[in-house]
């Protein structure tokens, strides 16, 4: 290959492609913040949502804990009514009442041992999971400061990117570019300006015509890609 005008392509080539990767990368850290972002909310409901579990089984226990005082007092109401009380059926009343009163407390001691064995066992889990969730979620913020920096550092890098295309593009003819410019319209995907080597496109990767192989060579003149309509040379 030794048309110039083509090995100036080349260098707008390599400069727009290292122009649409700082782009990319750009475009993408949006999507990775929130990502980021998304995760941290979510660990953070999940803490949340185990605490206030926690938390719901400390009523119960407070629930029971109050039964138990009144059934106590209810108990302590009825031992003083028993020495008032003149009827030997009224004071089997009373007597029965304190029985009753009894073995629901009995009961309800079994359910506060219940729950305290619950309340420590899920708060230990808590605790471990939550020092494990928070470290995580130091973690990811950091990474959103990272992503941060990388961004600025990209767009201060952008300018600079594309001043450099602008000062490459500037050196190549008019129809040369306005071939480049449709042809990274039409490809999407660099390279738009490929070799040809063993009779196949370097961009599309298939065979081209004996025609466009035979000519590709001439430097008077640009050559296509018949598959692919990439620039080609040889
Ligand atoms: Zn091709």
């Amino acid at each position: 290959m030794s048309d110039p005008q083509i090995e100036k392509l080349l260098i707008v080539q390599d400069r727009d492609v290292a122009l649409q990767k700082i782009e990319q990368e750009l475009a993408r850290i949006p999507q990775e913040r929130s990502a980021l972002e998304a995760h941290i909310t979510t660990e953070q409901a999940n803490i949340e949502a185990a605490s206030q579990a926690l938390k719901e089984k400390e009523v119960q226990r407070n629930e029971v804990d109050t039964e138990v005082k009144a059934k106590e007092s209810a108990i302590a109401r009825f031992l003083t009514q028993q020495l008032e009380v003149k009827k030997n059926d009224e004071y089997r009343a009373l007597t029965q009442q304190i029985e009753q009163n009894q073995s629901d407390i009995a009961e309800l001691e079994e359910r506060q041992i219940e729950l305290m064995l619950e309340i420590d066992g899920t708060r230990e889990t808590f605790e471990a999971e939550k020092a494990v969730i928070e470290a995580r979620i130091v973690e990811q913020k950091q990474e959103i400061l990272q992503l941060a920096e990388r961004e600025k550092n990209l767009k201060a890098s952008i300018n600079e990117a594309q001043a450099s295309v602008v000062a490459a593009r500037s050196t190549v003819d008019e129809s040369y570019l306005g071939h480049y410019d449709r042809v990274k319209k039409l490809c999407k995907r660099p390279p738009y300006v490929a070799p040809i080597e063993a009779h196949k496109c370097g961009g599309c990767h298939l065979r081209v015509s004996n025609e466009v192989s035979g000519n590709a060579h001439l430097d008077s003149e640009i050559h296509f890609c018949d598959q692919c309509a990439r620039i080609v040379y040889a």
